[in-house]
């Protein structure tokens, strides 16, 4: 019962016990689990209209994970018709019902904890370490979404009186069917945490999850029917983008709840909002995350934490740290330190207990790694990684690459743009306000880290540093390890747009809107 928790923040921990739990597992799952049939799911029915899919590992392109059906327009119109019909009873049944169903699903999440965890490894490609973190925080986000509704008392809030016979409260309600389209890096936690955010206070929801994410996605829903969430509550349709496009322009909707890229976020706020009336995007999106290494820094906790934050998950997560500010007068310890760090993670099958890094996500991601560095090894930028990973034969069909770092100029475009891969910029640099300057001269603003001893730059950095979360001095990751209830995960600028974070005290009002009701 008292297992340790893969807690981000807490990687020293022995994991012998979850993986042995894993272990334990593993051979049931694949048999029973991975290469079955499954339908969409409207209404508390199996729905299979649509255009059948397989979905395969990136483990090594083959094996075969589940077949789906793309759901067509009409199914997506069965689906938030079934979120409609299903609405006024889960509105009406008060908050204090609902989290007492959405407890009781925490508990089933938990006690499915290996199989969500599994599911992520074999559709992420994902490590055993980042994939159980996923699971334990789902259960973690569930949990604080329910006790926060419970913190507010349900978001009723007495008001003042004018007339001494009167009295009014505001009352938070909720708005009808959410959609909520999650991508493939968390294809738990940020399904689940949007799904749950939105069915707490009260909406209804339809999932449209990342198609190569089709599987957790079924899991996901399979243990809502188990946790007695009625039908028609939680709906799911899986697909590509022509899917989440017929859900999001879908009239009945009454807002989207979104991470994922800033093109697409930003696409989707323009088309639901180009109706007769705002409707709200709750969207969190990319990063352009900078970690700031000082003369004053713990250069060995400094190189741990960007290496992490940097290659885990192979650079695919909105927080990765993909640029680092150096202090040129420890810029050399501090690469060399680096490279020693990266030499020591183990590349290949995320099924082996010692591997940090799997396969990239794709080919898509594959072919923008291959072209980034062809053109660092053109500019002579190189300063370790840049190429293929060699693994064993049976991973040839994965794609894997060498974690890399690579020197840049001020203004280089890896210096700018996301790119979501197992790569870091670095730069050298002569002063931190220069580099806080240039960090924060990007489109986005998620999520920076600082390594420094010295109190002044420390609170420099907090003044001035542009993104929703913060780390100092984090060796665990220097930009990742959001937690729920932890850091609010905020995204500034274009990593998100309601100025909130997914995983703080200010979410949850964003799923309801405003009524005060004045009684004589
Ligand atoms: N919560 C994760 C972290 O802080 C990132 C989630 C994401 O990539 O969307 O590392």
């Amino acid at each position: 019962a008292h297992l340790p928790r893969v807690t981000y923040a807490n990687t020293g921990v022995d994991l012998t016990p979850l993986h042995d739990f894993l272990d334990a597992r593993l051979p049931d799952f694949k048999a029973s689990v991975l290469g079955r049939t499954h339908a969409n799911s409207i209404g508390g029915k199996d729905d299979t209209a649509g255009t059948p899919f397989a979905v395969c590992s990136p483990i090594d392109g083959v094996t075969e994970l589940g077949s789906f059906f793309a759901a067509s327009d009409q199914a997506v119109d069965r689906a938030v018709g079934a979120a409609q019909a299903a609405f006024p009873a889960w509105a009406a049944m008060g908050w204090q019902g609902r989290i007492e169903l959405l407890r009781a699903w925490a508990k089933i999440l938990y006690a499915r904890k290996y199989d969500l965890a599994l599911a992520a490894l074999f559709e992420v490609g994902k490590s055993r370490v980042e994939a159980l973190g996923e699971a334990d925080e789902v259960f973690d986000m569930v949990c604080y979404y329910c006790d926060e509704m419970e913190r507010h008392n349900g978001y009723v809030t007495p008001l003042n009186r004018v007339f001494p016979h009167e009295s009014t409260v505001s009352i938070l309600r909720p708005l009808g069917v959410f959609g909520v389209v999650s991508p493939f890096n968390y294809p738990a936690a940020l399904l689940i945490g949007m799904s749950a955010g939105a069915l707490v206070t009260g909406n209804t929801v339809v999932m449209k999850p990342s198609e190569g994410c089709s599987l957790t996605a079924r899991i996901v829903m399979d243990t809502l029917a188990e946790a007695g969430v009625p039908p028609g509550v939680v709906n799911l349709v899986v697909g590509g983008n022509e899917t989440g496009a017929a859900l999001v322009e879908h009239p009945g909707i009454a807002g989207v709840a979104f991470t994922g890229s800033y093109r697409t976020g930003m696409h989707i706020m323009r088309l639901i909002n180009a109706g007769p009336y705002a409707r709200p995007v709750i969207a969190e999106m990319g990063g352009k995350n900078p970690a700031y290494v000082s003369k004053n820094a713990d250069l060995a906790k400094a190189a741990q934490g960007v290496a992490r934050s940097a290659f885990g998950l192979q650079g695919q997560k909105c927080s990765a740290c993909s640029v680092v500010y150096v202090d040129e007068t420890v810029r050399d310890e501090f690469v060399e330190r680096l490279r020693a760090y990266t030499a020591g993670l183990v590349i290949g099958n995320p099924e082996k207990r010692e591997t940090f890094l799997g396969p990239v996500y794709n080919e898509a991601a594959a072919h923008r790694m291959t072209h980034a560095l062809e053109a660092a090894h053109a500019q002579g930028a190189v300063l370790f990684g840049g190429k293929r990973a060699t693994v064993p034969a049976e991973l040839k069909g994965g794609q894997y690459f060498e974690p890399t770092l690579v020197q840049v100029d001020k203004g280089h475009v890896l210096t700018k743009e996301e790119q979501f891969l197992p790569l870091l910029a670095l730069r050298s640099v002569t002063s931190l306000e220069e580099a806080i300057a240039e960090g924060n001269d990007v489109l986005y603003g998620l999520a920076a880290g600082i390594y420094t001893e010295d109190a002044a730059e420390l609170e420099y950095f907090l003044n001035t540093a542009e993104a929703g979360a913060l780390y100092a001095n984090r060796p665990s990751g220097a930009t990742t390890g959001a937690w729920p209830g932890v850091q609010s995960f905020c995204g500034w600028k274009g990593s998100g747009v309601t100025l909130k974070g997914g995983l703080g005290p200010h979410y949850l009002p964003q799923f309801m809107r405003e009524q005060s009701r004045t009684v004589l």
